[in-house]
């Protein structure tokens, strides 16, 4: 078999030194060519991503991930596999550096950190018929909304890669069978740091091993992907992955929207719905609306007549969020008797509503928050 992996010349004086892969940056279709390519079967892969994934799920206690994820464990691949692989690859997975708890909504709030020492964010929610890991594609984002602190508190910082993201729903799940708090994660949303559509590449991959039967099989109507609205093919990534839409909507004109989302001057509300249009649903899929109420400024009976007008050409479900007041934005959440009148005229017009009157994270809209100095 031909040696796996990259060399890079780092210095001449230690001669060639390879360049270790993160497993976890591969989805299996991509791992099988990697490992053809090496004179393996392909069905090697396979056995890996088992090792990998499946069994990590199994495991109790952190040790043994870490065995898991050592490939002299990997039983059923030969020793000569086992050491080539070590030789060219890694199973790199971030570091839990604190978790903050949150009684109220029994969520979990973690800092994890990357091979590189940067900082992401992820949140656990448990509740009683599921079990939700909230996850960052990016650290930071560039979109810069003004009731967001990961927006407009931190700025941007860099995409995560397939591995930084997937890695951090192996690192929760692990947590969540160590401290005995569930089974298996169950929903994954893209709800944390950032902005999906603006990383698509490794949020694709990202979906795509979530839903392989070789690592979490997670079902596509478990997995949400939330966006602000950017000019990128949103309706062409939803009909191939077919996960479930979420759209940070907020405000029902563009004058309000231009005022707290600057993305909305490049992509305004006629062409996000144009691009909506163009999702094919199917009986059961809504698209999911997520409009955050703020005293004042969106939540009256007009805004709620302007969204059911702009929403009247597309299938939604909406979730009203309670807003998560931060620094450097002068709102207030809204008052819950005006909360109550506004969902109760959108059932009146037969849309789903949901509301969330409690704060924090009991609402997965609540994981877009972030900002490091929260964890505290
Ligand atoms: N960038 C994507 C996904 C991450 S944000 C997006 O914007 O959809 C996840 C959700 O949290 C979004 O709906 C976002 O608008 C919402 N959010 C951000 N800041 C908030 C706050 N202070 N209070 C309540 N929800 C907030
Ligand atoms: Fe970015 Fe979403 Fe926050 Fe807007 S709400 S700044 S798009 S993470």
């Amino acid at each position: 078999m031909a040696m796996l992996g990259v060399y890079k010349k780092v210095d001449i004086r230690w001669g060639y030194q390879i360049m270790k892969k993160n497993i976890l940056n591969f989805t299996l279709a991509e791992f099988k060519t990697e490992l053809e390519k090496n004179g393996v079967k392909p069905f090697r892969a396979q056995q890996i991503f088992k090792w990998i994934y499946a069994h990590s799920l199994d495991t109790i206690a952190s040790q043994s991930l870490g065995m898991i994820m050592d490939f002299k464990n990997m039983t059923n691949l030969s020793e000569k596999l086992q050491n080539e692989l070590a030789r060219s690859y890694t199973i790199n997975l971030p570091k839990i550096k604190h978790v903050a708890h949150s009684k109220a909504d029994n969520s979990y709030k973690f800092l994890l950190e990357s091979k590189n020492k940067d900082l992401i964010e992820s949140i656990l929610m448990i509740y009683e018929n599921r079990i939700t890991v909230c996850v960052s594609c990016m650290i930071g984002c560039p979109l810069k909304c003004k009731f967001c602190a990961t927006g407009s508190e931190i700025g941007f910082i860099r995409k995560l890669t397939c591995a930084e993201i997937i890695g951090q729903v192996i690192v929760v799940q692990q947590f969540l069978k160590e401290k005995k708090l569930g089974d298996k994660v169950t929903n994954v949303v893209y709800m944390g740091m950032g902005e999906p559509f603006l990383n698509v590449e490794n949020v694709e991959k990202s979906i795509e091993v979530l839903r392989d039967d070789y690592s979490f099989g997670m079902a596509k109507s478990k997995i949400t992907v939330s966006t602000s609205g950017v000019p990128q093919n949103i309706a062409a990534f939803i009909n191939k992955q077919q996960v479930v839409l979420a759209v940070s909507l907020h405000f029902p004109t563009n004058e309000l929207r231009d005022k707290y989302m600057p993305v909305n001057k490049s992509f305004p509300l006629e062409k996000l719905i144009i691009e909506l249009k163009k999702i094919k649903l199917t009986k059961r899929q809504y698209i999911t609306i997520e409009y955050m109420m703020l005293d004042g400024i969106n939540d009256t009976v007009a805004h709620a007549k302007q969204l059911v007008k702009l929403l009247s050409t597309l299938k939604v479900k909406i979730n009203l969020i309670p807003y998560n007041p931060i620094k450097g934005f002068d709102a207030k959440p809204s008052k819950e008797e005006n909360i109550k009148t506004f969902a109760e005229y959108l059932k009146s017009k037969n849309i789903f509503v949901f509301v969330r009157l409690s704060k924090g994270t009991e609402f997965e809209g609540g994981c877009g928050q972030f900002a490091f100095k929260k964890l505290k």
